[in-house]
């Protein structure tokens, strides 16, 4: 697969596929621009090569029709003021006019077209809509990591119409590579964590992940269905009583696989879901009625992080604690930390998903991982086995 680091693209007209899926409030500021930023590296190195780049993003769900509260008319001139350079944009869908505005680009120009998903035929992957939007450009590349478990038209179908000129952008080549280095090749021990509210939402990980890992760690509010499962009390804890059995059959192939399961020993327990509640700490299968488990305790830290620490791979999915509680945090932000001092000492290690993210970031410690995913769903689908359209169709 070659990197666009080594093309250069000058004079081609560069169709883009970016994710500029960023929170918008209702006076249209930009609340956080992180995929904006992110999309920087591959576009600036297309506009210095001499470019025309055409840029395409959706923008939440308009359902397939045009909505002017989705436009992205503040992303242009947001990424206008950023660059400090012109993006040419409309509001026009495709059409006479804006193929006309294509037609008039010159090298190092960028273009922004409206929401893709605007378009009727765009979640649906639709094929003429994808030779329409190809006919734009000569060249197409892309770096919506974040969209890439769609099969969309923007995002999929339209570089079938581009064999021999389709890449990642600097992003996704990120993305891919890592994941490719985790999942293919990792050194061992590889040990996951994974928590997060729901079991539900994660077995499909897990299962996958039990073939491949030496050591999991499960951890949030999903460990207490594994708890209660087993036979333990767990009083008000988090319990989804529909997945037990699935609980007790991962616990069945993680013994199979000689997989090792890490479960907090201990918990922080709670009188009420608040930061001010009474606590207490107890063993985490002796938990008393009225109360619930927000954190896992002391003594889970210091378990978890001898693993950690002796592990080369280490995955992390999901908060440990309701973390968002300042009091309950210590879970989290102790896991945070010993992949931190894990990776310091040279071991690989990836942190993906919302709340792990967000809690790297609140430590300020996410350079110290060696790879944060900045694709929540995307990433989550590729943990699970699944293949990724928007990968599947630049590599094949
Ligand atoms: P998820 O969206 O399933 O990954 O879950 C993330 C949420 O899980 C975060 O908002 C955490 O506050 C929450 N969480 C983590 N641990 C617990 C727990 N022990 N009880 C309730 N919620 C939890």
């Amino acid at each position: 697969m070659k990197s666009i680091k080594d093309l250069d693209f000058s004079g081609k007209k560069v169709l883009l596929r970016v994710d500029f899926n960023v929170p918008i409030d209702n006076e249209f500021h930009i609340t956080d621009d992180t995929r904006i930023q992110e999309s920087l590296p591959t576009i600036e190195k297309l506009v210095n090569d001499g470019a025309m780049v055409i840029m395409m993003s959706h923008l939440g769900r308009p359902k397939g029709e045009v909505d002017p509260k989705y436009s992205l008319a503040p992303v242009a001139e947001y990424l206008s003021k950023l660059l400090n350079r012109k993006v040419i944009f409309t509001q026009e869908l495709l059409g006479d006019n804006v193929k006309k505005m294509v037609s008039e680009l010159k090298p190092g120009d960028l273009f922004l077209l409206e929401n893709m998903r605007f378009y009727p035929g765009e979640t649906k992957g639709d094929k003429a809509l994808a030779q329409e939007l190809a006919q734009l450009g000569d060249v197409y590349i892309n770096d919506a990591f974040g969209a890439a478990h769609r099969e969309h038209c923007s995002t999929a179908t339209i570089a079938s119409f581009f064999p021999n000129d389709k890449y990642f952008g600097f992003l996704m080549e990120h993305e891919v590579r890592n994941l490719h280095q985790l999942m293919e090749n990792p050194q061992r021990p590889f040990t996951a964590i994974i928590g997060g509210s729901k079991v539900s939402t994660k077995i499909d990980i897990l299962e996958n992940l039990i073939p491949i890992v030496d050591n999991m760690i499960i951890g949030g509010g999903m460990r207490y269905t594994f708890t209660k499962a087993l036979g333990g009390k767990i009083g008000n804890s988090l319990c989804e009583d529909d997945k037990l059995d699935e609980a007790r059959y991962l616990m069945e192939k993680m013994k199979e696989h000689n997989v090792k399961l890490y479960l907090p020993s201990d918990s922080v327990v709670a009188d009420d879901f608040s930061n001010d509640a009474n606590t207490m700490i107890v063993p985490s299968d002796q938990i008393p009625d009225g109360w619930e488990s927000l954190d896992c305790g002391p003594d889970s830290v210091k378990e978890f992080d001898a693993v950690i620490a002796s592990s080369k791979t280490i995955l992390w999915n999901g908060p440990i604690g309701v973390f968002e509680f300042p009091n309950f945090s210590k879970g989290t932000f102790g896991v945070a930390q010993s992949v931190a001092a894990a990776t310091a000492k040279g071991a690989f290690s990836a942190v993906g998903g919302g709340d792990s993210v967000a809690a790297v970031k609140q430590l300020g410690i996410a350079d110290k991982m060696s790879y944060v995913s900045t694709g929540g769903g995307a990433m989550l689908e590729y943990l699970e086995g699944k293949e990724l359209p928007g990968i599947v169709a630049i590599l094949k």
